[in-house]
């Protein structure tokens, strides 16, 4: 199959590629390289720089190409930057991929995976969080997603598209060639890294009130090729029907436990000092995977929190500046 997969320089679409590559795909990756890496393109997928605002070369791609479907990584993925800045978010992500859906649509495409967030479950009311929870986006990212959705809901409804969306919760970890490398860095796996590199003197924890066991936030963090592979997975029964999944490891891991793992992992004190909180960070969020399970036959290698950082660690060390410096 012959997949367009937006977003394919950067840290998850990168990984899918990779993924399908290995799964005998034909990939073409579309990326503006702003947030993307070029090193992160595999080496035989094709490769498209260009914006998705850009409906010229979004055109000649699908008509360049025989696309059979397409996977939707690209855009703006920070919360906290989407509460400053709306517009680039409710703007840029929602155009962005009403562009990419109506030319795939014209050139004949009927098949879409995308890439969701758990930030569309504010204030669960009920953890593991299942499909059946009430959708309540906490930012304009989560609701950017939200509408991309909704946009391929009536696109099935009125032109015959199927689509998978998949709400992540927290993808961490790399593979052997790939891995995170977000400029700003926000996300605690790199971070508490960085620590153990000697690049940080130490790893700030946001908040130590919370009412969880040791007072630090619950995340589910899930590894990066299990979810790539729960995209590949989709992929083959997307004829059957469209679906959304919530895509966790089912297990809750504090900051506190997120840093002790990683001093396991790496033998480094990694101090940590205890500030204020973030701005908009619910207490726990853990996914119910349950029906990615059933209905797909999904998996996961890689259910401990232990073996992740692993990995994350691997790449890290091999790449102490990210993609910049290697
Ligand atoms: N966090 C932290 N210090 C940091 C970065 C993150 O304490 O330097 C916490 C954050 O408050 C959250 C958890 O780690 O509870 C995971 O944050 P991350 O940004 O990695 O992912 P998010 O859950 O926000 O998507």
């Amino acid at each position: 199959m012959k997949v367009l997969v937006t977003g394919g320089a950067g840290y998850i679409g990168s990984i899918v590629t990779e993924q399908l590559v290995q799964a005998g795909a034909d990939v073409v990756v579309y990326d503006n390289l702003y947030q993307g890496h070029r090193a992160a393109v595999h080496p035989r997928a094709a490769f498209v720089q260009a914006d998705l605002a850009d409906l010229h070369a979004l055109h000649e791609t699908f008509a360049a190409h025989q696309i059979e479907a397409v996977m939707h990584f690209a855009g703006n993925t920070l919360v906290g930057e989407s509460v400053q800045h709306p517009f680039l978010y409710l703007g840029d992500n929602v155009r962005n991929g009403l562009n990419l859906f109506e030319t795939a649509v014209k050139h004949g495409v009927r098949r879409f995976v995308l890439s969701s967030t758990a930030n569309l479950f504010d204030r669960p009311r009920q953890i593991p969080i299942s499909e059946e929870e009430l959708i309540n986006p906490g930012s304009p990212y989560g609701e950017s997603k939200h509408i991309l959705e909704r946009i391929l809901y009536w696109l099935e409804q009125t032109k015959g598209v199927r689509y998978a969306a998949f709400r992540y919760f927290n993808a961490a970890g790399a593979s052997e060639t790939y891995g995170e490398d977000h400029n700003p860095e926000t996300h605690l796996i790199p971070l508490v890294l960085r620590v153990a590199l000697g690049q940080r003197e130490h790893i700030q924890i946001y908040g130590d009130d919370y009412t969880t066991p040791d007072g630090t936030c619950i995340r589910d963090y899930i590894h990066v090729i299990d979810l790539a592979q729960a995209h590949i997975l989709a992929l083959n029964v997307l004829d059957q029907g469209s679906r959304v999944y919530n895509l966790g490891s089912g297990n809750g891991f504090s900051v506190r436990q997120v840093i002790e793992t990683s001093r396991a992992v790496t033998g480094h004190p990694i101090p940590a000092i205890v500030g204020p909180r973030r701005a908009g960070d619910p207490a726990r969020l853990i996914a119910s995977s349950e029906k990615a399970r059933r209905e797909l036959g999904w998996q996961p290698r890689y259910p401990d929190l232990h073996s992740i950082i692993e990995t994350a660690w691997r790449w890290h060390q091999r790449h102490p500046q990210g993609y910049g410096h290697p």
